[in-house]
């Protein structure tokens, strides 16, 4: 069968829909680039926000409107509104979050044993990156799944259920079908990345651990991080070259009253020290972040507090998201909505003032050598190939090269800033 993957939203997603790829052609089918040559065709949907329930929607309808007559919807929007999802055109299947590691079995009928994303430990398949929209040459390898914290905001908590952790051994095994398959850095996802291992009274830095001194992962780099879940001596990991200097940590507001409402486990002054304890023990670490816009009941002096906060932790990026009510959430039922206009003004704001500290961070690396993670290359032009990819503290770099060097790890001199990224010549010891 010619089967179409796709995913709205997040790594997550994105880590889902490269197992299902393994377990499908495992099986003997084929992945295909997009829904016109599909025979069959998944989604992994996401409810984040508004725009991503609706967007959700208009690909499953696009993929029907492409000729697919079989769909199986999955994902958060599906576990969370399965009667909107299966009332879509074509959608013949509906498979809900806490079955998801089933959906490949369930869709070959094939018992489930078989298929549990671990298929075929006799006939081990590598990560092989997914044709079309989706190709990624970091590999996306999910460690845990779902949270047991109630951010008052969060959807994702109420579709995804319970925090459970991937066993250690699981993990390796993807990371090594990856690696096989010729990725050059590897992310850990999951919904609560960090609290991975509670549920083995284990932590996050013994998955790292194990990781770094079981598999030759050239980069190993980690997705969002809940700030209360780290402590300093956290940070010591980082004396390990391959663990990438970048840490994302949602800091969603910067007035302990805001984030006393959104029910955050965190406050700013742990969060300021916690920042400055990074910054300590790993030279030029990136510190990005996200932040929501207009929360219920936000006063302008909150806002005000949150801006100063934002500009005073000098964060290298990140994202604001203008509030979004979300059905199901405590959030969505508080007094104090705020317009919309006024949260649009504040997200506007909140964004002027992390491109402005971004901005500054990434000047600093001009001149500078770094080692590129070449992810796409877009033109071929006079000057040849131009390549564009991620520095080890994800800073996206182009320079133009004679030949494409896609899933290639380049030393790359950077010579100037050009807008939101960095422009710099690959060294000739790549071409040597
Ligand atoms: S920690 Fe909070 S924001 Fe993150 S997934 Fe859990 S409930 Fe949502």
């Amino acid at each position: 069968m010619k089967i179409f993957l796709d995913t709205i939203g997040c790594r997550l997603n994105q880590a889902e829909i490269e197992s299902m790829a393994r377990g499908f052609r495992a099986a003997g089918h084929e992945i295909v680039a997009s829904a016109e040559l599909a025979e069959l065709a998944v989604v992994n949907t996401c409810a984040v926000t508004n725009d991503a329930v609706s967007v959700s929607r208009g690909k499953i309808r696009q993929i029907s409107r492409a000729g697919v007559n079989e769909i199986i919807a999955t994902g958060c929007w599906t576990t969370l509104q399965p009667k909107e999802a299966a009332a879509l055109p074509n959608v013949l299947q509906i498979v809900p979050n806490s079955q998801k590691d089933q959906l490949v079995a369930q869709t070959l009928k094939l018992p489930p044993a078989s298929f549990i994303l671990h298929p075929f430990d006799a006939e081990p398949l590598n990560r092989v990156p997914l044709p079309g929209l989706h190709r990624r040459t970091r590999a996306f390898i999910k460690v845990q799944d779902g949270c047991n914290n109630q951010c008052t905001f969060c959807i994702t908590t109420v579709a995804r259920g319970a925090a459970r952790s991937r066993a250690v051994a699981d993990v390796i095994q993807d990371i090594r079908f990856a690696l096989d398959g010729g990725a050059k850095e590897i992310v850990l996802t999951g919904v609560h990345l960090g609290s991975w291992g509670y549920d083995f009274d284990l932590h996050l830095t013994d998955l790292i651990q194990a990781i770094l001194r079981q598999t030759d992962t050239p980069r190993l780099r980690l997705s969002s991080l809940e700030p209360w879940d780290l402590h300093a001596d956290f940070f010591s990991l980082w004396t390990d070259a391959r663990l990438m200097p970048h840490l994302h940590l949602p800091l969603q507001a910067g007035s302990d009253s805001t984030l006393k409402r959104m029910r955050r486990n965190t406050d700013t002054s742990s969060f300021r020290e916690l920042v400055a304890a990074a910054r300590a023990m790993i030279p030029g670490v990136a510190i990005t972040t996200d932040i929501i816009a207009g929360f219920p009941g936000e006063t302008e002096d909150e806002f005000a507090q949150t801006l100063e906060f934002v500009r005073a932790m000098n964060f290298a990026g990140g994202h604001v998201f203008t509030y979004s009510p979300r059905p199901g959430t405590g959030a969505a039922k508080m007094k104090g909505q705020i317009q919309p206009e006024v949260r649009k003004k504040r997200n506007h704001s909140l964004h002027d003032a992390l491109d402005e500290s971004a901005k500054s961070y990434r000047e600093k690396f001009v001149g500078q050598t770094m080692s590129v993670l070449w992810e796409s290359t877009s033109e071929m032009g006079e000057r040849g190939w131009l390549m564009e990819g991620l520095t080890e503290n994800y800073l996206r770099v182009q320079a133009y090269s004679a030949s494409p060097r896609w899933n290639e790890i380049d030393r790359v001199a950077l010579a100037a800033c050009v807008e939101e990224k960095l422009q710099g010549t690959i060294l000739m010891e790549a071409f040597a």
